[in-house]
């Protein structure tokens, strides 16, 4: 269930501290340490999962409720008027640094082009 060395599972266990905007039985939010945008808020399940692949194969319920958390934080938020962005980087091309599967969620601000730079 939980990794003991995943920052995100000790997150979950109270190891480290998190500001957190919402709990479900299931699922944590919590705001990034380092925000890209005025909102910025992972969202992950509380059983750990590498990415969003193993999450959305082996637990496609659980990876619902990851989304549903994260239109309920975009709603506390004020995101649903103007929009959002939701993410999930996904291993070594995709950026992502912290293997516990986590949603970005995004906001507060035009957030700009989806990628940094388009094909050449
Ligand atoms: P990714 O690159 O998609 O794996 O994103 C990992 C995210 O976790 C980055 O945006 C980091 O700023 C964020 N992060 C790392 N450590 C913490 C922490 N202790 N609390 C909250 N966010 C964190
Ligand atoms: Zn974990």
């Amino acid at each position: 269930m939980s990794t003991p060395d995943c920052l995100f599972c000790r997150i979950v266990a109270g190891e480290i501290p998190a500001t957190v905007v919402r709990e479900t039985p299931t699922t944590l939010a919590f705001r990034d340490i380092n925000p890209k945008a005025p909102v910025h808020v992972l969202v992950i399940p509380k059983e750990h999962y590498a990415d969003v692949a193993t999450l959305g194969q082996g637990d496609p319920a659980l990876a619902g409720e990851v989304l549903a958390t994260a239109a309920a934080v975009a709603e506390d938020e004020g995101l649903l008027g103007d929009g959002f962005r939701l993410m999930f980087n996904t291993g070594a091309y995709g950026g992502q640094e912290v293997f516990h599967a986590h949603a970005h969620l995004l906001g507060g601000a035009p957030l700009g082009p989806m990628l940094a730079r388009d094909l050449a």
